[in-house]
């Protein structure tokens, strides 16, 4: 059957535009992919490397405003903003908040399940045939709670949870630590989901799909993207710092840098970072089994190739101000509390830019019919659900009809508010 092979540009490299690459080169086409820095830089370079299929509860869990001023006026708490940022927050914020209710988070969490349900799978097949797939690790996942009571208080996200299928093995005193000889004993209570995975290094393993990217046949240029020109309503040329490139299709996979070039589109898109920040411990004398969320903190211990790495928090201070040393100073504090036993050589500080909507929903499809398609937005989980938003992508421009309903991703539906 005669079969179209399109010229198919990619914006950003990160764990989005390098899964939609590799995705769309399978299918045939001829795909370039533009980043002015190296692939898997961005935010999918530091990431706790969890491959979230059970982060269904978004942050705008109802009750979060009644928290929020108890939250913002103390350093012990994970949320941080730098205040002089707040003017420029404001409106975004207030659409933010404007989801933290019933009704705002099932719409996220529902919304969320068809992207994260079967991400391992996904992550697999993505990696299937490449040294990426010895980047993946099977594993449980276990949140860790300082008592049984604190996991009680959490019933509104194990409701969500349970809902979609993820039933918790509840481990308590002492068969914690019997469990994770690495948890001090003020650790008590350890809620754990079997079946999961993660990533021992997501820079490595995104470098090693890129690295079979180019070896199926993609392009890369090192160039950053500045505008868009149309014919006739669809996309025909995308303009760089290094000149002018044709194309037949566009996907923007730019995570928090594709706000401007959205602007460039015509559509302003409510798109916020939270910043997130991670502290590796080098050589660490003794690491837990599996994964873990430490719920005081709301950081992710994750084993991986080189150290410990204990990464969260959120921050509202956009991309443009310098890391704070509240976010790091916490989480070295909870480690130090809660891993005690552990010593390490070094540690090494980062951090990185979610990419974020109000809706907790990242924009995946095709603007009306333009051939310019968008994969961005996918907040705390943009690595989980990567290979999958590349995967519907890949099929949306060969003409497959998506088996899942695609409409919450709708990448204008903030056109209509
Ligand atoms: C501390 C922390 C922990 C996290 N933990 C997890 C986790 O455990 N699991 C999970 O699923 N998610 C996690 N996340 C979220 C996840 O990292 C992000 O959602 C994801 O990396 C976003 O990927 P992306 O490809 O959309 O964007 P990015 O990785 O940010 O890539 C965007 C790329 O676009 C490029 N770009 C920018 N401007 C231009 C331009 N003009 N032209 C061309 N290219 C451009 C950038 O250089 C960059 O390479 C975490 C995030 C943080 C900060």
């Amino acid at each position: 059957m005669f079969k179209l092979t399109y010229r198919i540009l990619i914006v950003g490299a990160g764990i989005n535009g390098v899964s939609t690459a590799l995705w769309l080169n399978r299918f045939g086409h001829d795909v370039t992919l533009m980043d002015p820095h190296l692939p898997g830089t961005g935010a999918s370079f530091g990431n706790a490397g969890l491959i979230a299929q059970w982060a269904l509860v978004p942050v705008t869990e109802p009750g979060l405003i009644r928290k929020i001023p108890k939250y913002l006026l103390s350093q012990d708490t994970p949320l941080f903003l730098k205040w002089r940022y707040l003017p420029t927050l404001a409106p975004w914020l207030v659409k933010f908040l404007s989801h933290a209710n019933e009704t705002g988070a099932k719409a996220a969490s529902d919304g969320l399940a068809p992207i994260l349900s079967d991400a391992v799978e996904q992550h697999k097949a993505l990696a299937a045939g490449t040294s990426a797939q010895d980047w993946i690790a099977d594993s449980a996942f276990g949140y860790a709670y300082k008592t049984y009571s604190d996991f009680q208080h959490d019933a509104y996200g194990w409701a969500i949870k349970q809902a979609h299928g993820l039933s918790p093995e509840i481990l308590s005193n002492d068969a914690v630590q019997e469990a994770e000889p690495a948890l001090g004993p003020g650790i008590k209570c350890l809620a754990v989901l079997k079946g999961q995975g993660h990533i021992l290094n997501p820079h490595g393993y995104i470098n090693a799909l890129y690295q079979a990217f180019i070896k199926e046949g993609g392009r890369f240029i090192q160039t950053a993207v500045q505008d868009f020109l149309f014919e006739n309503k669809r996309i025909k040329t995308v303009v760089t710092d290094q000149g002018t490139f044709d194309c037949d299709k566009l996907v923007l996979t730019a995570g928090i840098w594709s706000k401007p070039l959205m602007g460039k589109l015509g559509l302003n898109v409510p798109l916020e970072t939270e910043r997130g920040y991670h502290v590796v411990y080098k050589n660490p004398s003794l690491v837990p089994k599996h994964p873990m969320m430490m719920t005081v903190g709301k950081f992710a211990v994750t084993p991986m190739s080189d150290g410990l790495r204990c990464a969260g928090t959120v921050e509202f201070g956009g991309i443009k101000l310098g890391p704070s040393s509240g976010p790091v100073k916490l989480i070295r504090k909870r480690v130090a509390q809660y891993f005690p036993h552990m010593t390490y050589e070094d540690t090494e500080e980062w951090m990185g830019f979610r990419p974020s909507t109000p809706d907790s929903l990242p924009l995946i499809g095709e603007l009306g019919s333009t051939g310019v398609f968008t994969g961005f937005g996918h907040q705390h989980v943009g690595l989980t659900a990567g290979p999958k938003t590349g995967r519907l992508i890949a099929g949306l421009i060969e003409g497959q009809l998506p088996n899942i309903d695609l409409s919450p991703y709708a990448p204008e539906r903030y056109r209509r508010s």
